[in-house]
């Protein structure tokens, strides 16, 4: 049983004084689970059935699939919490998770019982009145699969359905819980080849007796694709894959030979291709259909990818697929050979609009590339394509040929080049919200640039990096930070923007500007309110005609994920989970709640007259201690970066600046630093997440990046105690 609360108190039993070191560091990152008893729930039976998600208008109580419907419009129709009584709104009670990494999960609600999922793929269930635990399920994810993870050992949520409970598992599982006591009835292995760096992070979805999961790693060179399993064997169905494999090997399906013929050059195969089906998947009850959203390519270079040019296909697309038997019906390609990280996994609604004088049924996504779509989700056909937020890698959208146009000198060929949007998407995977009658979606907008630039050593001599364990996104890694240091005047601003966007028009009707670009979902009601968490760590309402700020907590800590709604008893609650990070701690994250008081990861839930309080707010001790003198010269202490940033800072941040979920190395007690090599080595801590890294890194390596981390340290214990004045760390305008 991997559960971290218990293996640290064995510990702490069996080695009295080994090492406070060991210790220090465990209850530094480690993530005790709650200890709540186990009462079985009686008649918690989950019992969504298809039927019971087409009425859902008879049921405005329950938030009974992902997005709420299987539309996905995260509207909720309830009107009890309103522009008029919403300053009254409190907090009705809160459970602490017990963990400090990322969270992302959108709740599903029905028939009084609350399903969720927080970190290390860990599913609950709880009373909605109240937040009792009627059960939990570990997974027992094993702790290094975390190293595969590009953004945290996050999960997005639970599908329920006939009286279960369906989750995706970080290491690549799909678990199906009997809804009312949480045992296992089945799991199943998704993946294809378990020496490749997937995950799973994504909610599965349900329909039609079948569930549907897809899974990410494109940013490791992995190949995309879809996989629907019986609901109630967990018996596979069918595969779809969104990228062709090796081409000495038959197609799979026969939407591959096309895919095949948009692919060039003789290695996209052995890197993997990308097309990762990470996020949205929305089964489409009126036409049958199945979309689902496909990520970036892998390497993000199209250069390096695919030398001889090609659209590349199915990345960054949006397809439909018969449910039943996983046959492609249509695709639309957001970005044809995108070559920025431009995922198409951004979540998906369903609606109706007049468009042009025709009532049609229509597909909305904001994805990365900064464009609103809308598809007649009949054909595919594109309708519109506005850009909802700063884009300068293409001019505009083409309706007549359904292509961007592309901004000659963006794709980053001859020379380093910042791009907007950047890698985190002009709105990444925090939900939007849907609002049929008002016309309007409101999005979780950023305007967030990035600097790409071919790597050197591919510039140098055309080499692949093919290797399987290491970040390989085809532009320059080892010395990113420097070089946005270097081109940092020429940065454009990062700022996160909440939008109320017609995406028929492409007018925004208001906005909201945060002070830091990376906050949480969005839901809307037609109470007249638009929720929304921000880095910031404030909860709050915001008038949907206009964007006033209505009412807003501060919960202390960053949230990303979306509140939700739900009513009980008459009683309407808003609920929401708390704990930022994600892709996001690369970038230190300096200026967000969880970085001045802890990523606390709570949930979350307000009623009218709610009086609950959370537990007053500590600032998180950053005082920088004695480093370890390991030595160093100036060209080992740069090597020792280039290293760190390519194999670290994906979680321990960009000049070793760990934003708040996450060990910052520059902290750790002087007399403990000297672990290091057998921390990075021997995976001392691999069970709670840090796996050991022998597979890639020599001793002579993990010397070098110790050189550098201490070396850090020591330059900001310098800075702390005024003596050296601090050096510019960041290309983020206002830290
Ligand atoms: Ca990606």
């Amino acid at each position: 049983m991997r559960d971290p609360g218990v293996a640290i108190e064995r510990r702490r039993q069996a080695l009295p004084a080994l090492a406070t070191a060991l210790l220090w560091l465990l209850s530094a990152c480690s993530e005790p689970a709650p200890k709540v008893e186990q009462p079985a729930g009686e008649g918690l039976a989950g019992a969504i059935t298809d039927e019971r998600i087409r009425n859902h208008a008879e049921e405005p109580d329950a938030w009974l699939a992902h997005g709420r419907t299987r539309d996905e419009q995260r509207f909720s129709p309830l009107t009890d919490i309103n522009r008029d009584n919403v300053a009254q709104l409190g907090l009705a009670w809160s459970i602490d998770l017990g963990t400090k990494r990322t969270q992302e999960s959108t709740p599903i609600v029905v028939d009084g019982v609350m399903y969720f999922t927080s970190t290390w793929s860990r599913v609950y269930a709880v009373d909605a009145k109240n937040g009792d635990l009627l059960w939990k399920y570990d997974p027992e994810v094993p702790g290094a699969w975390a190293r595969r993870s590009c953004c945290d050992v996050v999960n997005r949520g639970v599908a329920v359905y006939e009286g279960r409970v369906y989750a995706g598992t970080l290491d690549g599982r799909l678990i199906a819980l009997d809804a009312a006591t949480g045992k296992l009835a089945w799991e199943v292995d998704t993946l294809v080849d378990r020496s490749r760096f997937y995950t799973i992070t994504g909610a599965p979805r349900v329909a039609n007796g079948k569930v549907f999961i897809g899974n990410g790693g494109a940013e490791f060179g992995v190949r995309g694709y879809v996989t629907a399993y019986d609901a109630s064997s967990g018996e596979q169905v069918w595969r779809f894959f969104t990228v062709p494999g090796d081409p000495a090997e038959p197609f799979e399906h026969p939407e591959l030979e096309a895919a095949a013929k948009t692919w060039t050059g003789d290695k996209w195969w052995e890197i993997g291709a990308g097309g990762t089906v990470w996020n949205s998947i929305v089964y489409d009850a009126e036409l049958d259909q199945l979309y689902i959203g496909t990520g970036n390519g892998s390497p993000w270079s199209r250069t390096i990818r695919s030398p001889g040019g090609g659209d590349n296909l199915y990345l960054s697309s949006i397809i439909a697929l018969d449910p039943d038997t996983g046959r492609m019906k249509w695709y639309y390609q957001t970005t044809p050979s995108d070559n920025w990280d431009y995922t198409a996994t951004q979540d998906m609604a369903l609606a109706e609009m007049e468009v042009d004088g025709k009532r049609r049924k229509v597909l909305l996504q904001a994805p990365k590339n900064g464009f609103f779509y809308v598809l007649d989700r009949e054909d595919g056909r594109l309708l519109r394509a506005h850009p909802y937020t700063v884009v300068t890698w293409a001019s505009h959208v083409d309706l007549e040929t359904g292509r961007p146009v592309e901004v000659p000198g963006m794709d980053y060929r001859d020379a380093a080049t910042w791009v907007m949007p950047g890698s985190g998407g002009g709105h990444n995977w925090q939900a939007m919200s849907t609002d049929v009658e008002a016309g309007l979606v409101y999005i979780p907008s950023q305007e967030t640039p990035m600097l790409f630039k071919l790597p050197d050593e591919w510039l140098h001599d055309g080499a692949i990096d093919t290797r399987k364990a290491r970040w390989k996104p085809g532009i320059e890694l080892e010395g990113l930070g420097k070089i946005f240091l270097e081109h940092a005047a020429e940065a454009p601003a990062a700022r996160g923007v909440l939008k109320a966007f017609d995406p028929l028009t492409g007018e925004t009707r208001w906005s909201v500007e945060h002070p830091y670009y990376w906050n949480g979902g969005v839901l809307a009601t037609a109470g007249g309110l638009v929720f929304q968490g921000d880095s910031q760590g404030m909860l709050t309402a915001y008038d949907k005609d206009n964007g006033n700020k209505l009412w807003a907590f501060d919960a202390q800590v960053s949230m990303l994920a979306p509140p939700i709604t739900y009513r009980i008893d008459g009683v309407q609650y808003i609920a929401i989970l708390t704990g930022s990070g994600g892709s996001d701690l690369w970038s230190q994250g300096a200026a967000t709640a969880s970085y001045r008081y802890g990523n606390h990861g709570r949930l979350l839930a307000f009623a009218l007259g709610g009086t609950g309080s959370l537990p007053p707010a500590e600032p998180v001790d950053r005082t920088v201690p004695e480093q370890l003198d390991v030595g160093g010269t100036e060209a080992e202490i740069a090597q020792g970066e280039r290293l760190f940033t390519s194999y670290c800072a994906a979680c321990h941040g960009i000049f070793a600046m760990a934003s708040s979920g996450i060990n910052d190395l520059r902290l750790v007690p002087t007399e403990r630093q000297a672990l290091f090599e057998t921390v990075v080595l021997d995976g001392t801590f691999a069970a709670i997440g840090m796996a050991a890294f022998d597979d890639i890194l020599s001793a002579d390596d993990v010397a070098l990046i110790e050189k550098y981390v201490r070396a850090r340290g020591e330059q900001d214990r310098l800075v702390q105690a005024g003596r050296l004045e601090a050096p510019r760390m960041t290309w983020l305008d206002d830290e």
